[in-house]
């Protein structure tokens, strides 16, 4: 089965070769090809060059592309789509000035999410999260990281994982899973939050390894959540089971969370909101990809990361959603790019290059994914007719996709 794209007004992101994510000054290029083609062949890409140089093909179904960009899909490699119900009561709420607590009481938060998701049904569950997957796939994401840490019990963790698993099995996009039960600490361990560490090492993450059910282990850093030293501990015991660290840190505050995550060869650390120059420091030299999340910023109405503090300090960065029910119920990556570009004063081809091949090694698939590279599954997005790629993140909020593709496949 074979595609053609012709009369592309432009192809972005065309690499030879994706060895290495992009760090700093790198970042700023984007590497295009004008009026070009792209042939797709058994879901991957197979070739590409100027309208100039197309060769002729026979048996292939044509797609014209005139006036339209075809870039690799986007990348969300952090996200908590998998979730029981919403939170826009709490929403109002707070909008209405009532105070967490407040909230909690009436039913918000982390741990009213978690009872929630204890109530519904695995089948239940998959249904709701199956139809956020749909949505942020037409939206142009064609690869995505899930996270568990609304369950907070064993049973109720395993049942997000297998939902994920699920998802992986009957969607062709690649899906990763990150085991969070250290999200936050349930009411039944409040006092008691090395009980709940006791639980979460010795059964939590034995099952989960057992199972096959996430490649990825991660912790919620922060004052008031897990310790330095609680990471430590969380990140030590999913390593001993083949689970390689991806962290929620630096969000309110810095703790030295960031060099804990490196001691731990950890592939991400996610947020930071709040960067010191240790944490930069702690980030040289390393294999860990900062990720920001910028529609989380909106939302709470935070500081957004610093990146360009990040990129001038020679680091790759990379862009995610952070879609969960809390803090982040939208899963547009769209938005997230507009946003990095209006707020965190990153250039198109900056914000381009964070959710396309840095986002792919956020999620180890960088040698399959991420750019239009031969050989690559053909994962892509067709723009409407607009006047250039820097049009997407201007025009924000608007959608200017017109079609999104998964292994060649139009979803
Ligand atoms: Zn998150």
């Amino acid at each position: 089965m074979k595609t053609i794209f012709k009369n592309i007004k432009q192809l972005v992101q065309v690499r030879e070769e994706t060895l290495k994510p992009l760090r700093g000054s790198e970042m700023k290029e984007l590497p295009i090809i004008d009026n070009a083609w792209l042939l797709v062949e058994d879901g991957k890409i197979a070739d590409f060059g100027k309208m100039q140089d197309l060769p002729s093909f026979e048996g292939v179904s044509e797609v014209d592309a005139s006036g339209k960009f075809l870039l690799p899909g986007w990348i969300d490699s952090h996200t908590h789509l998998v979730y029981a119900g919403n939170r826009e009561q709490e929403f109002i709420d707070r909008i209405n000035g009532l105070t967490y607590e407040e909230i909690a009481e009436k039913g918000g938060g982390i741990v009213n999410s978690a009872i929630k998701l204890q109530e519904t049904s695995e089948e239940e569950l998959y249904l709701q999260s199956a139809r956020r997957l749909e949505e942020v796939m037409k939206m142009g994401t064609t690869a995505i990281e899930i996270k568990s840490g609304y369950g907070l019990t064993t049973a109720a963790e395993l049942k997000m994982l297998r939902v994920i698993k699920k998802l992986k099995e009957n969607y062709k996009l690649p899906v990763k899973a990150t085991f969070l039960g250290a999200h936050a600490i349930p009411p039944e361990y409040k006092n008691d939050k090395d009980g709940y560490l006791d639980l979460l090492v010795n059964e939590m993450i034995p099952k989960v390894a057992e199972e096959g059910l996430a490649e990825y282990v991660d912790i919620f850093c922060e004052k008031g959540y897990f310790s330095v030293e609680d990471t430590h501990r969380v990140l030590e015991a999913g390593q001993k089971y083949g689970l390689r660290p991806k962290i929620h840190v630096n969000q309110f505050n810095a703790i030295s969370g960031i060099k804990a995550a490196v001691a731990h060869n950890a592939l991400s650390v996610d947020h930071l909101e709040v960067m010191e120059p240790d944490d930069l420091d702690a980030l040289e030299d390393s294999g860990t990809m900062p990720v920001a999340l910028p529609s989380c910023s909106l939302f709470l109405g935070i500081p957004y990361s610093p990146a360009r503090q990040i990129l001038d300090a020679g680091l790759p960065l990379a862009l995610a959603t952070d879609y969960n029910p809390g803090s982040t119920p939208n899963g547009n990556m769209n938005l997230v790019i507009s946003l990095a570009c209006i707020k965190m004063k990153m250039n198109p081809e900056e914000a381009i290059n964070a959710a396309t091949i840095n986002a792919a090694y956020a999620m180890d698939i960088l040698d399959t994914h991420g750019s239009i590279t031969k050989g690559k599954a053909a994962n892509l997005i067709l723009t409407e007719e607009i006047p250039s790629y820097g049009f997407m993140p201007y025009s924000f909020g608007a959608n200017h996709i017109h079609s999104v593709y998964i292994n060649g496949k139009n979803v």
